[in-house]
């Protein structure tokens, strides 16, 4: 049964999407059945595996508000299979608020498709809304991408608040999986700082493997591939493979 892993943070341009697409791509590389579904409007996970945002059917907002069979949805790539997303999904919040259960839509659609992986990861959209909720509550666990910049630990306690609630009712078995530090630049005193800080807040919750700054993680998304692919030898990309080395040997 796969584990189900949802990559949070509710603030933009954290490493969210990057780190779903590499580890994904990564475990599948180790011999992994993995899944991501992609969770956010913006649909970049969809693209970064390469897959087309604007014909892939059905996607996540018709499994999750038109009844289609999340199977029909799952699209197979050599990095891994996709649960694609588009901009659609922006407004499924609003529409899923007539909807019984609302808070289970997503968990209901990927404990159908659990069997079949090692691993299903979640790529949330940059809001504590009730998107996100869905994805709290079809994770067993969270990995926050946390990244090396000032006022990094800055909007972490109303996720971890939120992360309380929907623990308290909807999940209680929900857990922190591990905050991964992201674009740390070795070159800079504030990185460390940062990443000493995040350490500090997190205690023995921190992966070792640290994702530097590099230029090819950012450039990999416009060719619709993952970084392993479009640069193996990068810095990036063997951070990635170290993360999926470090979170396989943690199984079990
Ligand atoms: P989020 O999903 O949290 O909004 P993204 O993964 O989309 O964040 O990353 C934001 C931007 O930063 C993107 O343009 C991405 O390509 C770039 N980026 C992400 N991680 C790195 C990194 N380690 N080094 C350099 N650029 C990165
Ligand atoms: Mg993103």
């Amino acid at each position: 049964m796969a584990r189900i892993i949802a990559i949070v943070n509710q603030k933009g341009g954290v490493g969210k999407t990057t780190t779903t697409v590499n580890i994904t791509a990564s475990l599948k590389a180790l011999g992994k059945r993995v899944l991501l579904c992609d969770f956010d409007p913006q649909a970049n996970a969809t693209s970064g595996m390469g897959v087309d945002k604007n014909t892939a059917s059905p996607n996540v907002y018709d499994v999750l508000i038109n009844g289609a069979d999340p199977k029909k949805s799952v699209v197979s790539t050599k990095y891994g299979d996709v649960i694609p997303s588009n901009k659609a999904l922006a407004g499924a919040g609003i529409e899923m608020i007539a909807i019984p259960d609302r808070e289970h839509l997503l968990k209901k659609a990927l404990d159908s498709l659990a069997e079949n992986y090692d691993y299903i990861f979640i790529d949330c959209p940059p809001s504590l809304e009730l998107l996100t909720v869905n994805a709290l509550c079809a994770a067993h666990s969270l990995i926050v991408p946390v990244q090396c910049e000032y006022y990094a630990l800055e909007g972490l306690s109303d996720l971890l608040s939120t992360v309380r609630l929907v623990k308290r009712g909807l999940n209680p078995k929900l857990s922190l999986e591990g905050v991964l530090l992201t674009m740390f630049d070795s070159r800079t005193n504030l990185s460390l700082q940062v990443a000493e800080e995040v350490k500090r807040h997190f205690p023995g919750q921190v992966y070792a493997t640290v994702i530097p700054r590099n230029v090819r993680l950012s450039e990999a998304p416009s060719h619709g591939m993952p970084v392993t692919d479009y640069d193996p030898y990068s810095r990036g990309a063997e951070a990635y493979r170290s993360l999926a080395e470090e979170m396989s040997a943690g199984e079990g």
